[in-house]
């Protein structure tokens, strides 16, 4: 195991942390640094930059998905102490401000869902995600090198996940939890029924389905994160994952750890 950043083109993927704890991602091209999600304390994001090389100075901009703490908890401290431009809708930033806290008037950027926008060279287009947030998004970044795509935190794959994210070289997906080990786990039944509703998480089969219809469209990479610590297994989310292919039709597939590390797949 080891961190790992993805790259089939020069756009790659790095996912620092990934779990329902905390989710930090790097997007990153030879001009441009962007972290999706900061749900992690900036000691923690500066030290996992660190491991790649990075400093959190460099980065040029924190795009939000939406406003729970597993993505939020870091943003506010990181844009304050090294002045960089966060990115979010108008609802999300409503919900997450008294968290966030202070943000310098220049570094806040709200931006409607659907819109297109660019930070330096990379062109990011935001798109609905079905989440129990207020109006929660996910990514996808395009420079004359490809395109990827973080689409993480829904409760099942609507159509306009599908119609953007189908085609990306590259795209970081949820396999949140087993649905047996939810279900004979300690969650309160609320909980279990939250996670498993329309805007909770997608489980390690559902992933999987998703997986089998973006290797079709001709993802060739696919990245499975954000697994409930609780409730999922590094290796049992890319073993489910796994059975949908056969060695013929496979794409690259790969799963993080918590803390980042990846472990790539076999089939
Ligand atoms: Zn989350
Ligand atoms: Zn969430």
């Amino acid at each position: 195991m080891r961190q790992g950043c993805f790259d089939l083109s020069r756009l790659k993927i790095c996912p620092l942390k990934s779990s329902s704890k905390g989710n930090a991602t790097l997007i990153t091209n030879e001009n441009t640094k962007i972290l999706v999600d900061c749900g992690i304390s900036g000691k923690t994001l500066c030290e996992s930059l660190e491991k790649i090389g990075i400093r959190a100075a460099e980065l040029d901009a924190i795009l939000i998905t939406h406003e729970h703490t597993d993505h939020t908890k870091g943003v506010g401290i990181a844009s304050r102490k090294y002045n960089l431009p966060i990115y979010l809708n108008a609802l999300t930033w409503n919900f997450a401000k008294s968290q966030i806290g202070r943000i310098e008037e220049k570094n806040l950027n709200i931006f409607e869902t659907g819109d297109e926008f660019y930070i330096n060279d990379i062109k990011v287009k935001s798109f609905h995600t079905p989440h129990d947030a207020a109006e929660s998004v996910g990514f996808v970044f395009e420079d004359s090198s490809g395109r990827a795509a973080v689409a993480t935190d829904m409760g099942f794959v609507t159509d306009e996940v599908l119609s953007v994210i189908c085609g990306c070289d590259a795209v970081l997906i949820e396999a949140n939890y087993d649905l047996n080990m939810l279900e004979i786990g300690s969650y309160p039944y609320e909980l279990k029924q939250r996670i498993k509703g329309n805007r909770g998480h997608l489980c390690n089969d559902d992933s999987g389905a998703l997986a089998k219809i973006l290797a079709e469209s001709g993802v060739k990479e696919i990245i499975l994160g954000h697994l409930s610590e609780e409730n999922n297994f590094p290796l049992l989310a890319l073993k489910t994952v796994e059975s949908f292919f056969t060695k013929e039709n496979a794409p690259r597939l790969a799963v993080v750890g918590k803390d980042g590390e990846v472990i790539k797949g076999t089939v």
